[in-house]
């Protein structure tokens, strides 16, 4: 069958998209043999393991004092309830399918990307049954401030830490390891923060370095705005592959990486500016000069941990053409052809990262399917089809392509240049966010350092090979995503995420068996904190390395009473906390 190159484009985005599909079916099926196993909760919960104050307790603020604080926010706080609850009133037929988009689960505060993590009893809120019976709260907040500026914001914080409350902040609902939500919480949705602003010059506050065209995003904007407002300007800024992801929460606070990341580092390497509400209820604008402890622990220590963030700035580049090399092998898996192009593509890493190629490739068991990104203002067509001459001339022996190294066997083009990034995006995954989400994300993932890749690549190969090997034996369908995300060309680390991101060249997602035998085989391998296991062996030192006791002290020094906590996240309280109670039903 011929396929057009968009058609092959968007096999690979579908096959991406797959990925959190099938792993959120897998996880369906899992959380639903918990449910089975585990029974119902003890109606005598112990009692709270660290200090916070819910609903049903008397230190839980009385309706006089909630009324209050909505006028204090001008009618902006309201009752939650899961968004299906509304299916045991009357029919959710009005919701219909797209009570399970991204989009639209992005656009209510009481719905999440991976509706598994709305869940906390036997008895949950679920969108596709019609029922006349009831639900739960699940570990949906009680109350939350729709917040609609940084004044609403600081209101909140203000209130939360006054009455101890356990504070959740939301923004898009995106998170893997369900670090926006939070059982008998009171939470902040920033989502409707969506003002835009592009700078003709922008100094951050303290510093004397001049940015042109930075761009102030509010912290509700997602991705997909943030592109088409750049585009808009001849612009493109980094950011994630998701339209509806939030370009200002979590994504840059757990560093964030990009298609683009290889030539220009994580979202977090070009933040430049950030507006903050910290833990004793103050606005600050923080930045490389001013707080600059603060600066640092915000780019990586993780997003609900900090304060709550109104808006980020970013540095952004003039609009420029994009080449992108896109092709497909299919083998039989214990072909000797497979393996050796299996090998070739983990040699010719090393290369294209230099040159600062970024993408994504998605592995099963006999087949490789690559898109691979180069910045016109990085390189030229000649050395990105030089960096994989290597394969490209490999996958010509085996008839893959053409003797000419440029189409497939059926006359396709795997090389192809966009006239910019926003360009290249909107087609191919502007819409990729529409994925029908349920399930939780939890997910395992390893970044693996360059050396792996430049002293032993065939060592590196057999155990990806064996890995797969593994896997099919284990009928385990989950496929081997690889981001082709290392920012080596950040030439002075100013992040916190662990220093050894910067050295590597691969971000692997896939099932926790396959990156087990990652895990094992690169000890001194990384995690990424916003795409990673539940139950990440020791996660602090998997997520930041050296610098967690720095991240402490920063911590320490801005959230002295430890309001802000989320699943693992800096300073947070042991997994066996009340406060995560819900979590053992995702695990
Ligand atoms: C379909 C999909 C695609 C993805 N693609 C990418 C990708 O290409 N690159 C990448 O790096 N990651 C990607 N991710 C991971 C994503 O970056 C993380 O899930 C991230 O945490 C989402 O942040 P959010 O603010 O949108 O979501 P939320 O779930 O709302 O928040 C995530 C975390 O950030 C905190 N937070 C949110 N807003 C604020 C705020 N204003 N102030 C302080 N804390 C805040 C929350 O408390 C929570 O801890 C993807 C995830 C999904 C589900």
């Amino acid at each position: 069958m011929r396929l057009s190159f968009s058609a092959r484009l968007y096999q690979m985005r579908h096959l991406i998209l797959s990925f959190v599909v099938l792993s959120i079916l897998l996880l369906a099926f899992c959380t639903t043999a918990t449910l089975i196993s585990t029974g119902p909760l003890n109606p005598a919960s112990p009692s709270p393991s660290d200090d916070w104050c819910r609903t049903g307790q008397s230190c839980f603020p009385n309706v006089n004092i909630f009324d209050a604080f909505n006028r204090s926010v001008n009618g902006r706080l309201f009752a939650e309830r899961p968004l299906a609850a509304v299916c045991y009133r009357e029919s959710c037929r009005k919701y219909g399918l797209s009570a399970l988009s991204g989009p639209f689960r992005a656009d209510h505060f009481s719905s999440y990307q991976y509706a598994g993590w709305e869940s906390c009893s036997d008895t949950p809120c679920v969108a596709t049954t019609i029922t006349n019976g009831s639900c739960d709260q699940g570990n949906v907040p009680n109350y939350s401030v729709h917040a609609q500026d940084a004044e609403d914001v600081r209101r909140y914080v203000q209130f939360a830490t006054a009455h101890k409350l356990r504070i959740v902040v939301k923004n898009t609902g995106h998170d893997l390891s369900g670090r926006s939500i939070g059982y008998g919480g009171v939470a902040v949705w920033t989502h409707k923060l969506k003002n835009i602003q592009l700078h003709e010059r922008f100094v951050p506050k303290g510093c004397s370095e001049v940015y042109e065209g930075a761009m102030t995003l509010g912290s509700g904007v997602q991705w997909v705005e943030a592109y088409t407002f750049a585009h808009n300007h001849s612009r493109y800024i980094v950011g994630g592959l998701a339209t509806s992801v939030g370009s200002a929460g979590g994504y840059v606070m757990g560093g964030g990486h990009s298609l683009l990341t290889p030539s220009f580092g994580l979202g977090a390497d070009n933040l430049i500016s950030m507006d903050i509400v910290t833990a004793d209820g103050v606005l600050r604008a923080i930045s490389q000069c001013h707080h600059s402890d603060l600066f640092w622990a915000v780019r990586g220590g993780g997003g609900g941990t900090w304060g709550v963030v109104t808006s980020a700035t970013y540095r952004t580049r003039a609009a420029s053409s994009i080449h992108v090399a896109s092709f497909t092998v299919s083998l039989d898996f214990t072909s000797w052809a497979f393996k050796e192009i299996l090998a070739s593509f983990v040699k010719i890493q090393p290369r294209l990262s230099e040159l600062g190629v970024g993408g994504a490739t998605t592995l099963t068991p006999g087949s490789l399917q690559a898109l691979l990104l180069l910045p016109s203002s990085q390189g030229n067509l000649t050395q990105l089809r030089e960096s994989l001459r290597p394969l490209t001339q490999l996958m010509t022996q085996y008839g893959i392509l053409t003797p000419d190294m440029n189409l497939t066997a059926d006359g396709q083009p795997i090389y192809r240049e966009y006239s910019d990034w926003y360009n290249f995006y909107v087609p191919n995954f502007g819409t990729s966010s529409d994925a029908i989400m349920g399930g939780t994300g939890g997910t395992a993932s390893r970044i693996l350092p360059a050396h792996y890749f430049i002293d032993g690549p065939t060592n590196l190969t057999d155990v990806i090979y064996s890995a797969l090997d593994e896997k099919m034996r284990a009928n385990d369908y989950y496929p081997v995503i690889i981001g082709h995300a290392g920012p080596g060309q950040v030439k002075e680390i100013q992040t916190s995420v662990n220093p050894i991101w910067y050295k590597s060249l691969w971000h692997v997602v896939s099932s926790e068996s396959f990156v087990k035998r990652l895990r094992d085989y690169t000890p001194d391998g990384a995690v990424y904190f916003g795409e990673s296991s539940l139950t990440e062996p020791n996660h602090t030192k998997a997520y930041w390395g050296e610098n967690y006791e720095r991240l402490l002290q920063v911590k320490r020094r801005w959230d002295p009473e430890n309001h802000f906590q989320v699943w693992h996240g800096v300073g947070a309280a042991q997994d066996s906390s009340d406060r995560w109670k819900c979590y053992s039903r995702q695990m």
